[in-house]
């Protein structure tokens, strides 16, 4: 099915590769991998997959995992669950909204998640990888030219952590909340590595190990937050196409989890206009075409 997917995306030429953080903008478009990791182990890929890319904002995922896992419904206070209308990393709501972020996948929302990871666990950024290190079994890493280059070039989500700050938003300083949001950011992980370690999505909130990480119902209000929050702007859009709850970075990976299956992870670094890749909507559009395996 990988295989069929794979030629049904073919090589893609259409969108472009980020040029908001110069290390990414380097990156081949033509990269294309696909891997699917099932509840029962098996893990298969096509194209790149077993290659490592910047997972950006697939990254918040896992961020707000760790935070759920500890705060339960807590958080909702300082983040809301709604649809973004505008883009990522747009501050135009943010005043009005009182420096309550629309959503935890939005940089501001993603801010304050990383803000109160950091006084969960006291070091945010290793709190994220050891959870993605651990889950998938080895490989992820953090990536210190990406993470200098994108701190060389952060004005708009320091304008952003400020704005949340002033509205007494953040609880630690902007500069620590900043670091550690864009080293976790930074982690260059595979799709392998990726699908594998959200597998506890799911599985109802199991770890790898037989643990619990969420619990059920947190677990599928987080892939409720995924299906209508994940991808941008355009969340109606890949709904409608893929119909999974998914997580997209602007490093070109999404992660689609098939709850009580397993979890799809694409990546293809070129990006349409509201951030998504182009070659891994596709695929993912194609695999729930042609296994039916839609949450719908
Ligand atoms: N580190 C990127 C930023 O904060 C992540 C953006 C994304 O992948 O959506 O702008």
């Amino acid at each position: 099915m990988l295989a069929e997917v794979h030629e049904t995306v073919g090589r893609i030429t259409t969108g472009v590769v980020t040029s908001a953080i110069p290390a990414l903008a380097r990156v081949d478009p033509h990269r294309f991998g696909l891997a699917f990791a099932g509840v029962d182990g098996e893990l298969e890929g096509v194209g790149d997959w077993d290659q490592a890319f910047s997972v950006q904002s697939v990254s918040k995922v896992f961020s707000l995992a760790l935070v759920l896992a500890h705060d339960g419904e807590a958080l909702w206070s300082r983040v809301r669950r709604q649809p973004s209308v505008h883009r990522f990393n747009s501050l135009s709501e943010l005043d009005g909204d009182c420096g309550i972020p629309r959503n935890p996948f939005v940089n501001a929302g993603a801010l304050v998640v990383t803000d109160r990871l950091l006084g969960i666990t006291g070091n945010a950024k290793a709190a994220v990888l050891d959870l993605l290190h651990t889950e998938s079994g080895g490989g992820p890493h953090f990536d210190p030219v990406v993470a200098a280059d994108e701190q060389a070039h952060n004005h708009r989500n320091s304008a952003i952590a400020h704005l949340i700050a002033d509205h007494g938003n953040l609880h630690h300083p902007v500069e620590d909340v900043l670091e550690h949001y864009t080293w976790h950011c930074a982690i260059a992980a595979t799709c392998g590595q990726l699908a594998t370690a959200a597998l506890f999505l799911a599985r109802g909130g199991i770890r790898a190990n037989g643990s619990r990480l969420l619990s059920a119902a947190d677990t599928t209000r987080l892939n409720a937050t995924l299906l209508t929050c994940g991808t941008y702007d355009a969340a109606g859009d890949f709904a409608y196409a893929v119909g999974l709850p998914a997580k997209s970075g602007i490093g070109g990976g999404i992660l689609a989890v098939i709850p009580g299956r397993g979890v799809l992870c694409a990546w293809g670094p070129a990006l349409d206009s509201h951030g998504n890749s182009v070659a891994g909507a596709l695929a993912l559009s194609a695999f729930t075409s042609i296994t039916g395996w839609s949450i719908f």
